[in-house]
């Protein structure tokens, strides 16, 4: 992870443990690199990411839905037509949300 370390203060902190690394001796940096701390943090970011993905589709559906109803209530389009089998191919073959 090429974003876990920064330079704060004349040291090197990382991002994920939340923590400074004394860099002036190569070894200490790769310990802690391979310490079960920093791994812990990167397998938690990890998830993190994965989680904030999750709500980022999930804002990205809610906002298609919002859009959709106020498109359709403003044409005087029914709401029932998202039940029509050509509207919804329309839209699963137009748009990639899910
Ligand atoms: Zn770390």
């Amino acid at each position: 992870m090429t974003n876990s370390f920064v330079v704060k203060d004349n040291k090197i902190y990382c991002n994920l443990c939340n923590d400074f690394v004394d860099f002036k001796v190569k070894s200490v940096v790769d310990a802690h690199i391979k310490s079960k701390k920093h791994q812990k943090a990167i397998e938690l970011n990890s998830k993190q990411i994965k989680i904030n993905r999750s709500f980022d589709r999930l804002n990205e559906k809610q906002l298609f839905l919002n859009d959709l109803v106020a498109f359709m209530t403003s044409n005087n389009i029914a709401l029932e037509k998202v039940n029509n089998k050509e509207f919804r191919d329309f839209f699963s073959k137009y748009c990639k949300i899910r």
